[in-house]
């Protein structure tokens, strides 16, 4: 059976992905709240109880929002670095139980779950992209990036199915008038976020074995479905990729 992964819900304002590997099932992120992301796994007919484990990013709150509800559940693994796990522990008051790995390790899940963790520029204490493998299928998760650095080309390079940042469209971060300068620094930084040119430019320019890309974490404000759609679209149709936007408003 083919390892699967599917985005929840992905926004600037809350993130969550489910892996599901040989009736196993895992969360990438928790970043809405526990009532949310039982509703929204009400879709693949799964409960809290029937999840295995949490696989977390980073510490920002669009990604952790839902961690304390889940640590209730008392057969939930959280795997994290040291660093994230850390970061988390101050902000949620919570005490995992934690399967630490350090990032840019490899390691098994269970006899045929295999996950490779690579660092990502991002502000934030030890931010991490993965890219899960078993039986040779690869499903890669890359959100809340500044730039693309020669370790995610190479996990990203590894995937049939990735799920890859499209954040915002500079100009609309640019113009917008009401964030302030330093947000708008933040958001176009090396450590911020990826805008659609820079996704698109990636994706056009190293054409990997991608069936199927899922393009998340975008912005409500600087972005929409309809602005990234016409933009990948065409791609999608020249590379013979199957192409699905997640929706910020959603
Ligand atoms: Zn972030
Ligand atoms: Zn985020």
């Amino acid at each position: 059976m083919t390892l699967v992964l599917k985005v929840l819900g992905s926004s600037s304002s809350g993130n969550c992905g489910l892996l599901i590997n040989q009736g196993k099932y895992y969360l990438i992120d928790a970043g809405f709240s526990g009532r949310r992301i039982s509703q929204l796994l009400k879709a693949y007919h799964i409960t809290l109880s029937n999840l295995s484990g949490v696989f977390i990013t980073h510490e920002h709150q669009d990604h952790i929002v839902g961690l304390k509800v889940l640590t209730q559940q008392p057969h939930l693994k959280f795997y994290a670095n040291f660093a994230t796990s850390s970061a988390i522990e101050r902000k949620c008051n919570i005490k995992g139980p934690w399967k630490i790995f350090k990032t840019g390790q490899i390691f098994d899940v269970d006899s045929s779950l295999s996950v490779k963790t690579f660092p990502i520029p991002h502000d934030a204490v030890d931010p991490i992209g993965f890219l899960f493998k078993a039986c040779n299928y690869g499903c890669a998760w890359v959100t809340d990036l500044g730039h693309i650095t020669q370790d995610i080309c190479q996990a990203l390079m590894e995937a049939q199915d990735i799920v890859f940042e499209s954040n915002h469209d500079e100009t609309l971060v640019r113009n917008h008038p009401t964030r302030p300068a330093y947000v708008k620094e933040r958001i176009l930084g090396p450590l911020g976020h990826l805008s659609n040119k820079a996704a698109f430019d990636f994706i056009k320019n190293n054409r990997g074995p991608w069936k199927n890309i899922c393009l998340a974490h975008l912005s409500k404000d600087c972005n929409s479905c309809e602005t990234v759609k016409q933009l990948f679209q065409p791609l999608a149709n020249m590379y013979g990729f199957n192409l699905t936007i997640t929706d910020p408003r959603i």
